[in-house]
């Protein structure tokens, strides 16, 4: 029998997440510092069942009800954001303040795979710039930050749709 390991370890320590807990003046509990820690080192957004079953590898004591509470209460505190795709469960993810780096998100409709990327082109930067000069003059709205996604089809889904398609018409 081969040993078992869970298949996403647990990064040791989550720094941004953990500080943004404690700097709105919550207790760090165990459940906090997990659900945490599992949306910092996740690549996509997670609903409360993933979260769940990532800790349940490790900590069986830790219920789903729990996790549930923990993320309302995160979402409370703008730890973390809380999305709904329309698939009848929310999805959470890692507020953009508490990240180091600014950056936008492409994310994929079927899977929800995030891809993340702040490699901006001095294009991109110019008009964004551009876009929030416009806005903030229409609206005499003083802009601070903003986040951008897109949503579409990743390359994987893209590439499974298109192995679907032509095995469909053999
Ligand atoms: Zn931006
Ligand atoms: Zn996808």
């Amino acid at each position: 029998m081969s040993n078992s390991r869970p298949r996403q370890r647990m990064k040791p320590c989550c720094m941004e997440l953990e500080g943004g807990i404690r700097n709105r003046g919550l207790r760090m509990t165990l459940p906090r510092q997990l659900v945490a820690q599992v949306l910092e080192s996740a690549d996509g957004y997670l609903s409360a069942e993933d979260i769940y079953s990532i800790i349940r590898e490790e900590y069986p004591a830790i219920g789903l009800a729990t996790v549930y509470r923990t993320l309302v209460l995160l979402d409370e505190m703008g730890i973390v954001n809380r999305y709904n795709f329309g698939e009848g469960r929310a999805r959470y993810i890692a507020a953009e303040d508490q990240t180091a780096e600014h950056h936008h998100q492409l994310i994929c409709e079927r899977c929800y795979k995030v891809i993340k990327y702040s490699d901006f082109s001095e294009d991109e930067r110019e008009l964004y710039k551009k876009v929030e000069s416009v806005l903030s003059e229409k609206h005499g709205f003083e802009i601070k930050r903003h986040i951008v996604q897109f949503h579409g089809i990743c390359p994987d889904c893209r590439k499974e749709s298109q192995n679907e398609s032509s095995n469909s018409d053999v």
